[in-house]
């Protein structure tokens, strides 16, 4: 089967190496430089804990294949499975954390509950006024300008044609299938899989798809390089969004950090996301409150991305609605860094068979219109 998929992303990367796997022909047609857009941008947080519930089989089928991807791409990714803590400061937040511990519990997650002197034994200098945390000890993190790249480059040893920096002028479809006029030619296949990221909703609509979806862009921070103390991915459990930062240190020694401040809207065109120093303060008092030690190191790069959030927080993923050999992996809504792998290998399997093990029913393209 001929497949064209538009984006090289982390999702389009992936799928064309899982679909190369299948014995797939793929052609990957991505506009700029593979791996440039939200991917590039990522904390890269590998994260499970507070997942909607109906994502986390795909999360689970996503974790084993980021375990997998040194032997599987034949490249170190930089995964590290060194768990993931979430600090808790009030008790509001526990009952939080436990209430959602329980429901995971029945869809394959466990949590960790820590009590506050288990924090300072094990992680010493993580929040020190913290109640309680939960720890999920096989999440972790791995280096999102290395991911795409890579599957991209499994993807061409397996056959695939990666074509960059190509200019889409036209997509049409006919009886037989799809053809994608670009400035580096046309291409044509029988099934076209939408992985354009937050552009997506935009090729969705040219099929009359309509995905209520918004641009935006998470602010992201680095610091100077520290001496490596830090293992796992660092996030809080809270109602209060102004203090829902993250934070991990990469085995460098700088501090990447994340959240709490708002997300800006982006332009799509040209959809380059910038950070706004302005924010800056109030992200880091929110990340003082996990690592008090952040007050005393300079902030060397800030910097953001565009992603697409989905009005449902829930990706696009599966068959159109309205077009046969139409799919779509969109709108990943800030969390599909972890998601990555996992979306490649279950879009290889619904275009190569027509069905996947991993359920996607709540991911549907129509659910929207549906609900009208
Ligand atoms: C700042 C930031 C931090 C994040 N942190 C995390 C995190 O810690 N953990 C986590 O799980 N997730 C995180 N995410 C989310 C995650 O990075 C994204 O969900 C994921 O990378 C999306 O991958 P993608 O392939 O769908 O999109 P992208 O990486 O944006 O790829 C889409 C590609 O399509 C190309 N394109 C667009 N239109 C066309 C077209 N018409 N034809 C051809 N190509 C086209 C674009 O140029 C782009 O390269 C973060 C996102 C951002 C922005």
């Amino acid at each position: 089967m001929d497949v064209i998929v538009l984006g090289g992303g982390l999702m389009g990367t992936a799928s064309a190496y899982f679909l190369g796997r299948r014995g797939a022909r793929v052609t990957l047609i991505e506009r700029n430089r593979i791996g440039t857009g939200a991917t590039i941008a990522s904390f890269g947080n590998i994260r499970r804990t507070g997942r909607h519930l109906a994502q986390l089989p795909l999360a689970h089928r996503s974790l084993r294949l980021w375990g997998e991807a040194e032997k599987m791409l034949g490249r170190d990714v930089e995964f590290r499975a060194t768990g993931h803590i979430r600090l808790i400061f009030d008790e509001g937040s526990l009952a939080d954390m436990r209430t959602y511990a329980e429901a995971a519990r029945l869809w394959g997650l466990e949590l960790d509950e820590l009590g506050p002197r288990e924090i300072r034994v094990r992680f010493p200098g993580l929040g020190p006024e913290a109640i309680a945390a939960s720890f999920s000890p096989h999440d972790g993190s791995g280096n999102p300008r290395l991911i795409a790249p890579a599957f991209a480059e499994a993807a061409r040893k397996l056959g695939a044609e990666i074509i960059e920096d190509a200019q889409i002028e036209t997509i049409g479809h006919a009886g037989s299938g799809f053809v994608v006029a670009t400035s580096k030619g046309a291409f044509a296949a029988e099934c076209l899989l939408n992985a354009a990221g937050a552009w997506g909703a935009r090729i969705a609509a040219g099929f009359g798809e309509e995905v209520p979806l918004d641009a935006r862009g998470p602010q992201m921070g680095v610091t100077e390089p520290l001496p490596h103390r830090i293992l796992p991915v660092v996030g809080i459990w809270t109602r209060d969004k102004d203090y829902g930062a993250y934070l991990r240190q990469v085995e460098r020694g700088n501090i990447v950090f994340g959240g709490a401040a708002e997300r800006v809207s982006v332009d799509l065109d040209p959809g380059h996301a910038t950070a706004d120093p302005i924010r800056l303060p109030v992200q880091l008092r929110a990340v003082a409150r996990l690592l008090p030690a952040i007050a005393r190191v300079a902030v060397i790069r800030t910097w953001s991305g565009c992603e697409g959030y989905v009005r449902d927080m829930l990706p696009v993923m599966g068959s159109s609605a309205t077009t046969p050999g139409l799919f779509h992996a969109i709108g990943f809504c800030g969390h599909g860094f972890q998601l990555g792998p996992g979306v490649g290998d279950v879009m290889a399997e619904l275009i190569m068979t027509d069905r996947c093990e991993t359920p996607l029913e709540d991911f549907r393209i129509d659910r929207f219109s549906r609900a009208a």
